[in-house]
């Protein structure tokens, strides 16, 4: 929402039960994160409101994190409530002592690992998880990069095959994402077989003739908390939406090519690999879905602000009762 200046670098965190600045959090280093990788986080955005914050999509976010969690044998240390009073806490901390303003865009992340044992590949038994959330600014895209689009490059996709698991096991998109970077591109969009994937931290869609489509969700992509938001929004705006496999050539061809995730919202690709998208301009499907994804915003902070006024009143009701 608006400009970070007056942030503190050193946010407060949650680890393991205790809330510390970040400066001081320390995991030991026999932890199976640290050592194999093997955990899971969540990405989910904070968006300011009339007297709070609104965690956008938290249900659907909270579900991915238990499916990630469940398909690596890790048990989810809170239900939906217990990881919503903790974000507010972590939220709470950092609006009191980090310099986290009540208007400010923030970002939720949740890491849990399967926890710390001696090293070895198979699961240990008996083993706590590590669990680590903090919540930092988000700086959304700005009005001048959405005018002017960015500039994607192709690769090939070399992860793994479960790219539905939302793991701390990064490498492979780690590795997209430094070759986009030193292509001074924003993204780096995949192909496995000659087939669309993914970017290397969002979603991508093609529009071709005023038809919007994606990859199936399968375990060859994560599946964006955006894919269904999308999904929906075209049906709010009268886009026809189909899930298939989308050809490299096709993509080449396409009309409109959009990236989406939690930090990016929807952001339209003007160009890749040095030839331009469509006309090289946004285009009106991406114009008519990133205002759908405000009023979808706009929706959930008044549906929040409702649930919250009302819970104001029936405890105002009780002390005088
Ligand atoms: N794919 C990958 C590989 C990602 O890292 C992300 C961002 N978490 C996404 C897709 C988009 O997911 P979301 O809309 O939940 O941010």
């Amino acid at each position: 929402m608006t400009a970070v200046s007056d942030v503190s670098l050193d946010p407060i965190v949650y680890l393991n039960g205790e809330l510390v600045p970040l400066s001081e959090a320390r995991v030991p280093v026999l932890d199976r994160g640290f050592i194999f990788g093997d955990g899971i986080y969540e990405v989910a955005p904070l968006y300011p409101h009339a007297g709070g914050r609104t965690a956008f999509r938290f249900r659907h976010h909270l579900a991915r994190l238990a499916r990630s969690l469940d398909k690596i044998g890790i048990v989810n240390p809170f239900d939906a409530a217990g990881w919503r009073e903790l974000i507010d806490r972590v939220v709470a901390a950092n609006e009191a002592d980090a310099g986290l303003r009540a208007d400010q865009d923030a970002i939720a992340y949740v890491q849990i690992t399967r926890g710390v044992a001696k090293r070895g590949h198979a699961f240990p038994a008996g083993i706590q998880p590590t669990v680590f959330v903090m919540v930092t600014p988000l700086n959304l895209p700005g009005a001048a990069q959405r005018a002017q689009g960015v500039r994607c490059v192709t690769a090939e996709d070399r992860r793994w095959l479960n790219c539905d698991i939302k793991s701390v096991s990064l490498l492979g998109n780690v590795l997209m994402a430094q070759y986009a970077a030193e292509n001074d591109a924003f993204e780096a969009i995949q192909f496995r077989d000659g087939m669309l994937t993914e970017g290397s931290s969002s979603n991508v869609w093609m529009v071709k003739d005023g038809v919007m489509y994606a990859p199936p969700r399968s375990h060859k992509i994560l599946e964006g908390i955006r894919y269904g938001l999308i999904e929906e929004l075209t049906g709010e705006c009268a886009i026809r939406f189909e899930a298939r496999e989308i050809a490299e050539a096709e993509l080449r061809a396409a009309d409109e090519i959009i990236v989406s995730s939690a930090t990016k919202e929807v952001l339209p690709v003007t160009q890749l690999d040095d030839q331009p998208v469509g006309d090289g301009k946004p285009g009106a499907v991406f114009a008519a879905l990133y205002a759908a994804y405000q009023r979808a915003k706009a929706k959930e902070a008044q549906e929040a602000h409702e649930a919250q006024q009302g819970v104001e009143s029936e405890s105002r009701e009780r002390v005088i009762a």
